[in-house]
């Protein structure tokens, strides 16, 4: 398997099927520390309007798994915590944004990570000449970070994120009645947790700063019942949804 056949799988392409107009044109970035509840809400956002979520970790951890050059490449830095290097990630978000399913809008999601990712991001979306509407900050306290990373996992069998803390009882016996197991991210250690917020503090956070001083920021609490934080989320795009 290549990357491509990676990206391929990802971008759905029966998607196509859809009529146009059922699409929306938003394309965002959620920004947020890891355990800020981005890919669960990107998930429900992509359910929703059809406007496909793009994942950089979810695209990475898939090209890990199918072990292609590139996943190679990106594993040591994922354990450890740190960031790939832009090249990979840069290299990966132009073949994603360049999908049939992704023309309409997009939902980024852990990307950009970094100064030099947003910048490259606006050259992109510039030649596309479809510019980034917003940046939603979802924000957390850090005391809730941990716990929402040391409990998340996901279920083997339907891909649902959830966890030990947090999660209704019942959806996590629906899982393990049905056969599946609760599996967690092999970056969802404490150590390697500790190095994931460290970074995202010095090269994410000066991001919050970048799209301000664009015009684009909006802040969400990201704390409490996924439901609520999910309708304080759409409420903060509204005007932008076609
Ligand atoms: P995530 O699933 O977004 O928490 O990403 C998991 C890991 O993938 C991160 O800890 C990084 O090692 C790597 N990664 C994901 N997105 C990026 C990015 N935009 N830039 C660099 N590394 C990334």
């Amino acid at each position: 398997m290549t990357f491509t056949d990676v990206v391929r799988y990802f971008s759905r392409l029966d998607r196509d099927v859809i009529p146009r107009e059922k699409y929306s044109d938003m394309r965002i970035v959620l920004l947020g520390a890891p355990g800020s509840g981005k890919g669960t809400q990107a998930k429900r956002l992509e359910a929703e309007y059809r406007t496909p979520q793009v994942s950089t970790g979810d695209l990475l951890r898939a090209a890990v798994a199918a072990g292609t050059p590139l996943g190679k490449q990106a594993k040591a830095a994922m354990d450890a915590g740190d960031l790939v290097t832009d090249e990979i990630v840069l290299g990966i978000i132009r073949e994603r944004l360049a999908q049939p399913d992704a023309q309409a809008g997009f939902i980024l999601d852990g990307f950009p990570r970094n100064a030099a990712q947003a910048e490259a991001l606006e050259a992109v979306l510039a030649e596309l000449t479809a510019p980034l509407d917003t940046a939603v900050l979802m924000d957390v306290d850090f005391d809730i970070l941990m716990k929402r990373l040391t409990g998340r996992r996901t279920c083997s069998l339907t891909g649902k994120v959830l966890n030990v803390y947090f999660s209704p009882q019942a959806d996590i016996d629906a899982c393990i009645q049905a056969g599946g197991e609760l599996i967690k991210r092999d970056d969802d250690n404490e150590a390697t947790i500790g190095n994931r917020l460290n970074v995202y503090r010095q090269q994410t956070a000066p991001l919050i700063e970048y799209y301000r001083r664009h015009g684009k920021l909006v802040t969400v609490s990201a704390e409490g019942e996924i439901d609520a934080v999910y309708r304080r989320l759409v409420e903060s795009i509204k005007g932008l949804k076609s």
